[in-house]
């Protein structure tokens, strides 16, 4: 028999539930229709199938049908997003506000905006997580196009105050353009209740299929507009060309009514877990901490400061047992410190240091004791084999050399 295998890397992407694949599998074959072909029944039987999975997400969002424009995932509802409203101000507001901790989805868009004359204002945040909302607001300029910011972080869990953002936006007069990935089928996400005007999200990362996300665009006053940045076709009122990808749309449609039916119960039971496996780790292995506001925080997510231990070698020696995440990006053989940790004011020798372990709706409480067990051991192990962490038991302070 196969050695059972715990994912605790539900940030990176999320299992396609069972019950998501079974609803997508008859429009890879039976139901081949293209949603665009208007004279045949394969084509109308498409046409309902994403009107269904609009709906329900629609639902879920608490938004009109209308206000979502499908995608291939957050990364390119972002691009849309952010280039798109740069486009329409072109010539009259060339300034978006953002913040040091966002997905590169975000930075990156922002920072290719910046080569092409934008001014991009990156907020700081405490070490908590949090930006400072008066910082906020007085970075507001009369040519600020969008203040994009996110809902929780991927990295830490940590839940920004949207509805406050919202407010300082929609006094100033400037949109909200928010990341919604992490958190939506996992937490309450209504943009419109945070005055929220363009938000993406993505299926993978609630238990959908990949390469199939959303763009909700807010219909209300002040209306957005935002330049397509796909051409060929038409498709979604011109927002976005392409055939749809109708098992895709299905899938996350599905995905999201699991979700408005079990969310609040998975919430809690995974919240339990990650409280338990977060506790028996702060309480048993000395010199830990969690990174970011442990309290306005996503349920499933864990992120925690091992000092002096290499997280990508702890990664490395717990994976036969449990997929976790280290606290560096790693592009490239020498992983570089997180940007996220390195924002909170983690040095790079403490980003180095943790770990980010995010639960999902397929962990077990039988996966909590193994993981903990084994996260004990290799961590005494790798820090027993440490120089610099018998030398900090020693009580010299490396942080002064
Ligand atoms: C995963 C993720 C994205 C990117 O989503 P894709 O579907 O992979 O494009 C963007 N933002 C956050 C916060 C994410 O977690």
């Amino acid at each position: 028999m196969e050695k059972h295998r715990i994912y605790f890397d539900n940030n990176s992407t999320t299992p396609v539930d069972p019950r998501v694949v079974d609803m997508m599998l008859p429009y890879f074959t039976e139901k081949p229709g293209n949603a665009n072909s208007r004279s045949h029944p394969f084509g109308w039987e498409a046409t309902a199938a994403v009107e269904e999975a609009t709906s329900r997400l629609s639902e879920l969002l608490r938004i009109k049908e209308e206000e979502l424009v499908f995608t291939s995932g957050a990364t390119e509802s972002l691009n849309l997003a952010l280039k798109g409203l740069a486009e329409i101000w072109e010539g009259q507001k060339n300034h978006i506000i953002t913040c040091s901790t966002e997905h590169p989805a975000v930075l990156d868009t922002c920072s290719y905006l910046e080569k092409k004359g934008l001014q991009i204002t990156y907020l700081k945040v405490d070490s908590k997580g949090h930006i400072d909302l008066n910082e906020m607001e007085d970075a507001i300029r009369d040519t600020t196009i969008c203040v994009a910011l996110m809902w929780a972080n991927n990295e830490t869990g940590v839940i920004h105050p949207v509805v406050d953002i919202g407010k300082i936006c929609r006094r100033k007069n400037v949109f909200f353009v928010c990341d919604a990935t992490q958190a939506v089928g996992k937490i309450p996400v209504h943009p419109k209740e945070a005055d929220i005007d363009l938000m993406a999200f993505s299926g993978h990362k609630f238990y959908g299929p990949k390469g199939v996300g959303g763009l909700y665009m807010s219909s209300d006053k002040p209306r957005p507009r935002i330049k397509a940045q796909i051409h060929g076709g038409g498709h979604q009122n011109d927002l976005r060309s392409g055939t749809l990808n109708v098992p895709g749309i299905v899938g996350m449609g599905k995905a999201a009514a699991l979700a408005s039916l079990e969310m609040r119960d998975e919430y809690i039971r995974i919240k339990g877990l990650r409280d338990q496996l977060e506790n028996l780790l702060l309480e048993n292995i000395e010199s830990t901490s969690v990174n970011g506001d442990d309290y306005h925080r996503l349920p499933h997510v864990c992120n925690l400061c091992f000092k002096y231990v290499e997280g990508e070698q702890l990664m490395v020696n717990i994976n036969s047992l449990v997929a976790v995440s280290s606290g560096s990006a790693c592009t490239s053989a020498n992983p570089d410190p997180s940007h996220v940790l390195l924002a909170l004011g983690l040095s790079e020798g403490d980003a180095k240091a943790s770990i980010r372990l995010s639960l999902g709706r397929f962990s077990l409480q039988e996966d909590i004791i193994p993981v903990f067990d084994i996260m004990k051991t290799e961590i005494e192990k790798l820090r027993e084999e440490s120089p610099v962490w018998q030398m900090f038991k020693d009580g010299v302070d490396l942080e002064k050399f």
